[in-house]
């Protein structure tokens, strides 16, 4: 009998290892982080039963098993978007990818191109935009508040562009932007109507075929509770026709979506191999929001938002999205003035094993993100986030009534 190697007696459960490699290098232990509650912008913890079905075995990519896992993903991905359009899959890469893919499908050299900032990502789509060569237009409102329809149909008369791209859920500044009208008032101008949805899928009303979108691209790792990995895309009819009527090839051939729809439908065309797993992850998570239903899952994520709200008022924190216009799966509250961000951060993460988000851009060292996505968007978690900022606010002096968090939250969900 050979004795067992060195490398399968040395594993060690709990990280260490006494292991060496061959030329007595130390290697790493198993894997054994701490446990967190991501309660950040993303990623947000997986579903239980995502994890579960990422363990499922692979099978090959053009498997017949495999594509009918493809195409049941697709139609639980239009059941999502609530949308017909066929051009509907993942792109296999995060939610920037997807950002990319709709930018440099719908956008060639010359092409006019308006672009709405209201906080970092609307900054990040201008910076995508302006590497097709399109002819930029960029409108800014101050962070934290949203655009009005009378301003941008001036520009829109004004500029007549081919594209007119918005954040629905800017997740650095906590805001909602209205766009449920945007997509008629584009069309009357010949405009197409690009969203990033990516905070905003499987958490708030994202109507695409009854708000006339014509591009939209989301991620796995917020609303639907799975890992980072894909970035699900839609294109209209209107917006597949345009991009027949290129007169250049789209710059980008991994995102090329004339290239990688062979692969998903019909032909079945080998475009790249698909992350197979992360297709599981996307199909349990679409599982999940269609089993609650859309309508369910808004509402638990407004109840659960309304009791953090009360929460994170009553120990003296205020948001920074105007009212009316506040995210309820992301709450972006000011830190209070003479707090440290970080030392607040890092002791919730010590201590409680709870990761909130730091501000970006224009909000950095100003605020903190709470998220409540997908599977955290429960009481469970408002509970645990409010006490322990509380112990982490009275930590550093601030005046807080000790139960006042948690007490506000038990009111909001007995009714009060
Ligand atoms: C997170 C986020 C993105 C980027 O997604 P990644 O998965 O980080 O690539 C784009 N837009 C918005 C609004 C986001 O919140």
């Amino acid at each position: 009998m050979t004795p067992p190697s060195p490398r399968m007696s040395a594993a060690i459960p709990g990280g260490q290892t006494s292991k060496k490699k061959d030329d007595d290098v130390p290697i790493p232990g198993q894997l054994n982080p701490s446990p967190r509650l991501l309660l950040g912008p993303g990623p947000s913890d997986a579903h239980p039963r995502v994890l579960t079905a990422m363990a499922t075995p692979l099978l090959g990519h053009l498997d017949p098993q495999f594509l009918a896992i493809m195409n049941e993903t697709q139609d639980m991905l239009r059941d999502a978007f609530l949308t017909k359009n066929r051009l509907t899959f993942p792109i296999s890469a995060t939610g920037m990818a997807g950002m990319e893919t709709c930018m440099v499908n719908l956008l060639e050299p010359g092409d006019k191109v308006v672009v709405c900032v209201s906080g970092f990502f609307g900054t990040r789509q201008v910076e995508i935009a302006e590497r097709t060569g399109a002819q930029m237009t960029r409108l800014d409102v101050p962070w934290g508040t949203v655009f009005d329809l009378n301003q941008l149909r001036e520009t829109l008369t004004k500029v007549r562009p081919k594209v007119l791209s918005i954040v629905h859920a800017e997740t650095s500044t906590g805001a909602l932007q209205p766009i449920d009208q945007l997509g008629k008032l584009c069309h009357e101008f010949g405009t197409l109507l690009l969203v990033d949805a990516v905070t905003s899928l499987g958490c708030v009303p994202l109507k695409l075929d009854e708000w006339e979108i014509d591009a939209v691209y989301s991620c796995t790792q917020k609303g639907l509770s799975c890992p980072p990995g894909l970035s699900p895309v839609s294109f209209s009819p209107r917006a597949v026709e345009a991009i027949g009527k290129r007169k250049t090839k789209v710059q980008s051939w991994y995102f090329d979506t004339t290239m990688v729809q062979k692969y998903w439908e019909a032909d079945r065309f080998y475009h790249h191999t698909a992350p197979i797993t992360m297709i599981y992850a996307i199909r349990e998570g679409l599982r999940l929001v269609l089993e609650e239903g859309l309508e369910t899952r808004w509402a638990r994520h407004v109840a659960n938002h309304r009791a953090l709200k009360a929460g994170l008022n009553a120990i003296g924190l205020e948001y920074s999205a105007a009212e009316g216009h506040q995210l309820p799966q992301l709450n972006a509250v000011k830190i209070p003035a003479g707090v440290d961000d970080l030392t607040v951060r890092k002791k919730l993460l010590a201590d409680f094993g709870i990761e909130v988000g730091g501000g970006l851009g224009d909000f950095k060292g100003k605020v903190w993100r709470i998220g409540l996505m997908g599977h955290n968007s429960r009481a469970n978690c408002v509970f645990q986030v409010l006490g322990a900022l509380e112990q982490c606010l009275l930590s550093v002096g601030c005046k807080v009534a000790p139960g006042a968090g948690v007490a506000a939250a038990n009111r909001v969900y007995a009714g009060g």
